[in-house]
């Protein structure tokens, strides 16, 4: 068995087997270690993918229920088979694997299982089970050990009832009531793979909006069209406490006039952050730091306080998305070969997969006015979309922010069908400093619903609208 390699990387999850492949394309010697036997870490095997194919079946479900009879489509009795969406969900994470099985194959990578743990800087021990182990040397590590879900006081996930999104992603059976804890993404992605198929949701979110780090008024929308969904939303509401009660969990919380109040429901999902995974790496035993957040310190390069240790995506700072980590792991793999890559952490997009979906990219109006940057605005509704109202689509806006003098744009903000896709065009435009000039005088193919940003862009730049 080879055990000397140029990198090896710990965790397969998007940073780590991005790197991998980068660093093999590059022709190092590469070896990739994963604790568990499925490669993919968080995002495919518990995150994005599994999140994803869950929404998509409860949109269509949901589609066909509310929507089919105005389209004329007559179904005889619509019902849902639970097992069935459960079973494809993991049938998607299993061609994911697959396929990452075939990609390390192909790049010639060299897969261990076992958890990985730092003997010294040059040398890790990889614990296969409990009886049998192997060392590893190499010339650079790479950690991308990525996160685990983080709860609060009071409340401890005793993954029976009181649940992280990992169990929300497999129950065995249609629960009728959720509580949710935070109304960040994980909590309104879930809420809408729950409530579309009729259970019974509450959100309980601390801060004064949904999804409140992004724009302000993409919370606002959402929440109006959640309410539209029959999602109950409680909003500077305080969560103190969670309680199996065996067949339900109660959660105490303060509302917002500070009254101590409770709701019982048959499962309490908390979905209030994740916290960077590095427990057993034996990081004492290298010169790596931790920050006061428990995340891994790195410099701009993104190397530790140990010149061949590298570390990249959810176990450091920055936004714990599958895409931020990709980049880095490519980034790596590319600085230790002398190149200079570079990452622009202000345009990477933030996307919220309900339905309508979200999307962001870029400052949003609440930034700007605390920085005291001038900006104008561009707000186009989707209802005022030939597109969106051929598709029955018509909630949510296209909103852009630009610099006032020259017209760069300095933020995409969308709620509506298809923002995900929509919003990579706004990061095209910001990096390549456009002008929201630039961007309505190209062609939009009619009807689309890119026509909404095209028009955005018309009201931002103050020249004004053509179709409203
Ligand atoms: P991870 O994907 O967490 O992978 C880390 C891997 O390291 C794991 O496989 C772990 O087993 C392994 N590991 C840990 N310690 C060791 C060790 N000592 N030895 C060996 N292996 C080890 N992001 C998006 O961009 N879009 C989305 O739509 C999206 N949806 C999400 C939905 C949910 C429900 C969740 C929970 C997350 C979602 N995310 C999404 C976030 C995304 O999953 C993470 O940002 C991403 O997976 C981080 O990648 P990573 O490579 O840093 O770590
Ligand atoms: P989050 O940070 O997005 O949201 C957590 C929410 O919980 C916040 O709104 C916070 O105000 C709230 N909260 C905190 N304490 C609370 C309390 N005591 N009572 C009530 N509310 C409280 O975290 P998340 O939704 O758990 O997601 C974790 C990570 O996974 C995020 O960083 C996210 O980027 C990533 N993720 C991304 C996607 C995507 O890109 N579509 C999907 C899911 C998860």
């Amino acid at each position: 068995m080879e055990t000397t390699f140029d990198i090896v990387v710990i965790g397969s999850g998007p940073g780590g087997y991005a790197c991998a492949i980068r660093a093999s394309q590059l022709g190092y010697k590469t070896a990739l270690i994963e604790k568990y036997a499925a490669l993919g870490g968080t995002c495919t095997n518990v995150g994005c993918i599994p999140a994803k194919a869950l929404l998509d079946s409860t949109e269509h479900y949901h589609t066909a229920a509310t929507k089919f009879k105005t389209f004329g489509i007559e179904t005889e009795k619509l019902s849902l088979d639970f097992k069935q969406l459960i079973k494809r969900k993991t049938e998607v994470i299993e061609q994911n694997v697959a396929g990452l099985n075939y990609l390390m194959n192909k790049n010639k990578i060299t897969v261990f299982q076992g958890i990985a743990s730092f003997l010294n800087s040059k040398e890790i021990l990889v614990k296969k089970n409990e009886t049998e182990d192997f060392k590893i040397s190499a010339s650079y590590f790479v950690i991308a050990t990525g996160s685990k879900p983080a709860t609060i006081p009071g409340v401890t996930i005793d993954k029976t009832r009181i649940i992280t999104s990992t169990e929300a992603l497999s129950l065995a059976e249609k629960p009728k009531s959720m509580v949710i804890i935070g109304g960040g993404v994980i909590g309104v992605e879930m809420a809408s793979v729950y409530a579309r198929i009729g259970v019974e949701v509450t959100i309980i979110e601390y801060a004064d909006s949904l999804i409140p780090t992004m724009d302000k008024e993409l919370g606002k929308e959402l929440k109006k069209l959640f309410t539209k969904q029959n999602i109950k939303i409680l909003l500077s509401h305080k969560v103190q406490s969670a309680q199996n009660n065996g067949t339900t969990a109660t959660v105490k919380y303060l509302d917002s006039s500070n009254q101590p109040q409770e709701i019982t429901a048959e499962f309490c999902l908390v979905a209030v952050g994740r916290r960077p995974y590095t427990e057993g790496l034996g990081l004492e035993n290298t010169a790596v730091v931790l920050d006061a957040k428990g995340r891994i310190t790195t410099n701009e390069q993104l190397c530790t306080n140990q010149s061949n240790i590298y570390a990249i995506g959810d176990v450091i700072a920055g936004p714990m998305l599958a895409h931020k980590a990709e980049e880095e792991g490519v980034f790596v793999a590319e600085t230790i070969h002398g190149q200079k890559p570079h990452i622009n952490y202000r345009l990477i997009p933030g996307v919220v997969y309900t339905w309508p979906e979200v999307a962001s990219v870029g400052y949003t109006e609440e930034e700007l006015k605390e920085k005291n940057i001038e900006y104008r605005v561009g707000k186009f509704p989707f209802s005022a979309s030939a597109r969106a109202r051929a598709a029955m689509e018509k909630d949510g806006f296209a909103k852009v922010l630009s610099e006032p003098k020259y017209g760069e744009i300095l933020g995409v903000h969308v709620i509506g069908p298809r923002a995900a896709d929509l919003v990579a065009q706004g990061v095209i435009g910001m990096e390549y400093e456009v002008t929201d000039e630039d961007m309505f005088r190209i062609s939009y193919a009619h009807p689309t619903y890119s026509e909404a940003l095209k028009e955005a862009y018309l009201i931002s730049s103050g020249q004004g609208a053509i179709n409203i």
